[in-house]
C-alpha cells in the first residue's frame, strides 16, 4: 500500500465512520503509526441520510472528507480501500488496493442492510445506509411522482404513489415523517396536476409499537405524530416478500407499491477472516 516504515508501532483502523474517526482523532500525534483506511474519502453522518432521501438536505451537508480530519496528523496515513481479507496469523490485511501488515488492528465497519436472507427483498427494496442509496431513494420518489403523471392506468398511478417502508424503528420513522411533510409542503406545488392526496405512506412494524426499543412515551408520542401526518401505521405485520410489484406479508394484508423502503435492521459488516 506503499506506506513508509516506521519505529512506531502500526495500528490499522478499517472504517472512518463515528468510531473509526473517534479513535483517529485520540491517536492524533501519539508514538505509534495509524494507517486508516475506508472504502470512502468521506465520513457519513448517518442519522441526517433520511434528510437527503427526501430533498431536505444536499448529499454534501452530511458528507465530511476525512482527508480533512486528519491533514495535520504526523505519521498518519489515510487510504482510500475497501478491504476483502484480514489474516490474523500473518497480521495481514488485504484490500482492493494491496496488502498492509499491521502491529495493532481495529476493526470499525459498522453494520450493513440486514434482509434477514431474503434476497428477492435485497433485489427490490431501496435500503438507506449510505449517500448513494439516499440519492437513489430521493431519484425514485421523483420519477415515481413523473410516471404517475403519465400514466392513464389508475392503479399503476397508485402504486407509484405508495411508498412502503418496512421497519418501525428510529430511520423508518424519521423517513415517514419526512415523507409525509413533502407530501403536505413540496409535492402538491411541484405536481399541482396530480392528486398528491392519493399519495399512501405504510409503515410497516413487526411488533406491536413502533420506536420498539424506546420508553413506551416515545413510541405512543411518535405514533399520534405521524398518523396526524397521514401516515398509516401497521404493527404487529411482517413483511415476507416483495417482487418489484406486490408486498406479501403474514397477514391477508398485501400491498401494491413501487417503492419499498427496508429499515428492518442491521446485521455487522464483518470482513472475512
Ligand atoms: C439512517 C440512519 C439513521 C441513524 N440515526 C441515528 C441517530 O439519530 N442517533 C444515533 O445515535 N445513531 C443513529 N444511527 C446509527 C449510527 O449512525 C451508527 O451507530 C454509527 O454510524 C456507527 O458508527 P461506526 O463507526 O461503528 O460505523 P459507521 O458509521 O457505519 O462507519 C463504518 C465505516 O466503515 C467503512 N467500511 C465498512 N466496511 C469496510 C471495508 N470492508 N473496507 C473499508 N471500509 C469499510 C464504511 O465506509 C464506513 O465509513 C443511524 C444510522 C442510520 C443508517
Amino acid at each position: 500500500m506503499n506506506i513508509p516504515r516506521s519505529s512506531f508501532p502500526r495500528i490499522v483502523i478499517i472504517g472512518g465512520g463515528f468510531a473509526g474517526i473517534a479513535l483517529a482523532k485520540k491517536l492524533r500525534n501519539k508514538n505509534v503509526q495509524v494507517v486508516l483506511l475506508d472504502k470512502h474519502n468521506y465520513h457519513t453522518f448517518q442519522p441526517l441520510l433520511y434528510q437527503v432521501a427526501t430533498g431536505g438536505l444536499e448529499a454534501g451537508s452530511i458528507a465530511y472528507p476525512i482527508r480533512k480530519v486528519v491533514q495535520d496528523y504526523d505519521n498518519f496515513y489515510f487510504r482510500l480501500a475497501q478491504v476483502k481479507e484480514i489474516d490474523t496469523e500473518t497480521r495481514k490485511v488485504t484490500a482492493d488496493i494491496g496488502d498492509l501488515y499491521y502491529d495493532y488492528l481495529v476493526i470499525a465497519t459498522g453494520s450493513k442492510t440486514n434482509y434477514f436472507g431474503n434476497k428477492e427483498i435485497e433485489k427490490n427494496s431501496m435500503a438507506m445506509k449510505t449517500i448513494p442509496q439516499s440519492l437513489n431513494i430521493r431519484s425514485l420518489i421523483l420519477e415515481n411522482f413523473e410516471q404517475a403523471l403519465l400514466t392513464n392506468d389508475i392503479n399503476e398511478r397508485l402504486s407509484l404513489m405508495n411508498f412502503v417502508i418496512v421497519g418501525g424503528g428510529p430511520t423508518g420513522v424519521e423517513l415517514a415523517g419526512a415523507l409525509a411533510e413533502m407530501k403536505k409542503a413540496i409535492l402538491p406545488k411541484d405536481y399541482p396536476d396530480l392528486d398528491v392526496r392519493k399519495m399512501e405512506i405504510n409503515l410497516i412494524q413487526g411488533t406491536d409499537k413502533i420506536l420498539d426499543a424506546m420508553s413506551p412515551k416515545a413510541s405512543r408520542k411518535a405514533e399520534e405524530f405521524l398518523s396526524g401526518l397521514g401516515v398509516s401505521i401497521w404493527k404487529n405485520v411482517r413483511v415476507t416478500n416483495y417482487d418489484g410489484k406486490t408486498v406479501t406479508t403474514n397477514s391477508d394484508l398485501t400491498f401494491e407499491s413501487a417503492t419499498v423502503i427496508w429499515t428492518a435492521g442491521v446485521k455487522g459488516a464483518a470482513i472475512k477472516g
